[in-house]
This record gives C-alpha cells, sequence and structure tokens, in this order.
C-alpha cells in the first residue's frame, strides 16, 4: 500500500490524539482535533460509545500512531523493527532510536523543517547534507558525530527560515547540538528513551509484532 495522501488531521482523530503532522497550524484553535475529538467518518461519533477496545486493537492502534506520527509506512517499519529486535537492549527502545535516528527525524528536531513532513521534503529536494555530502533518502540512520546541515545554495529557502523563527519550533534535545546561523548540527550522541518525549507504549509494538 502506498503513501497516506488525504488529509492529515483524519490521521490525528482517528488515533484520538494531536500528532502534530502540520507544524505550526497544530498550535493554534484550528486545529480539528479540538472541535471533534472523536474518530472521523459517519460512524466516528459512534465509536466513542462502543465497548472497550481488545488487547489486540491497542497493540494495533500504538503501532499505527508511532508509524503516523514519524510517517513511516508498514515496509520500512517492520525492517526498523527486525533491525530493533536483532541488537542488545530493549526492542521497543532500540525501535524509537532507529526512528529517531531517521534523517528527516533530526532535520525536523534541528528545526530546520516546521514538520517532519516538511523536513522529509527538505531531504527529498536535495536540500540536506551529511558529513559535506549530498543525502536526498529521508530514512537515512544518522550516527552519532555525523554533521547534518543545510545545503549552503538553500540556506536561506523560506520553509528554513520560517521553521528556525517559529515559536513552535521543537525544544533543542541534548543529543543534538545545533547552530542555527550555519544552518548546521551534529548528532552528539543516539538518544535514549529517556531522551524522547513521546507518549508512546512501545512496548504494545513489540507485542503485535511477536505474535
Ligand atoms: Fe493533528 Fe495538527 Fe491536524 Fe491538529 S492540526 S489534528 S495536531 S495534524
Amino acid at each position: 500500500m502506498g503513501r497516506y495522501t488525504g488529509p492529515v488531521c483524519r490521521l490525528c482523530r482517528r488515533e484520538g490524539q494531536k500528532l502534530f503532522l502540520k507544524g505550526t497550524k497544530c498550535f493554534t484553535d484550528k486545529c480539528p482535533i479540538e472541535r471533534r475529538a472523536y474518530a472521523p467518518g459517519q460512524h466516528g461519533p459512534a465509536t466513542a460509545r462502543r465497548r472497550k477496545a481488545s488487547e489486540y486493537a491497542n497493540q494495533l492502534r500504538e503501532k499505527q500512531k508511532v508509524k503516523r506520527i514519524y510517517g513511516v509506512s508498514e515496509k520500512p517499519f517492520r525492517n526498523l523493527f527486525e533491525k530493533a529486535a536483532h541488537q542488545p537492549g530493549v526492542t521497543g527502545e532500540n525501535l524509537l532510536v532507529g526512528l529517531e535516528s531517521r534523517l528527516d527525524n533530526i532535520v525536523y528536531r534541528m528545526g530546520f523543517g516546521s514538520s517532519r513532513k516538511e523536513a522529509r521534503q527538505l531531504v527529498r529536494h536535495r536540500h540536506v547534507h551529511v558529513n559535506a555530502r549530498l543525502v536526498d533518502i529521508p530514512s537515512y540512520q544518522v550516527q552519532p558525530g555525523d554533521e547534518v546541515r543545510i545545503a549552503p545554495k538553500s540556506k536561506d529557502i523560506l520553509p528554513v527560515q520560517a521553521s528556525l523563527e517559529s515559536k513552535t519550533r521543537p525544544s533543542q534535545v541534548g543529543w543534538l547540538a545545533v547552530d542555527d546561523g550555519s544552518r548546521t548540527g551534529r548528532m552528539v550522541e543516539r538518544p535514549t528513551r529517556a531522551d524522547i518525549p513521546l507518549a508512546v507504549q512501545e512496548q504494545l509494538i513489540v507485542e503485535l509484532y511477536s505474535k
């Protein structure tokens, strides 16, 4: 199945919480989830009254939520999970660290894109360099010590400028060092679970894939 191209606010409403998929618009009173806090579709309001969700449904929803937050489709998500399962440590945490280390997420966390979607576009449109070399693969895994920067020719393009000046820019995280002026950042170290400000239960995803 291809990438979802419909209205992203439906995804938040389906998960019943803000996933912040639209950048600065998510922080305004125009956020639809504020006004319609139920699943989209004709039967949306009725879903709130349905019986308690099953264990499987909860696991599935948690997986869908994380995929939607990072904008990753099923196959690469599953691949990342398999990789996480073969690494030492806790699989769920390894999965989140793998998602956080994606180049599009790093560009977003550094504040060069106002949302992960916008950051992915910057990467795809060849505006991003890693260690002084062009990389246009959003899923590229950034390693500790890698330098990520906006290409010199793109330093002052509108989305980057607007994002850096935005009041809703993601707060700086300790595992990334960013220099706004030169549009450059570095991954200082790999994040740990405590560094990832996401209210998700990654263990449910592990349980789902372990069935
Ligand atoms: Fe989600 Fe943002 Fe849309 Fe609100 S405005 S529903 S947080 S994508």
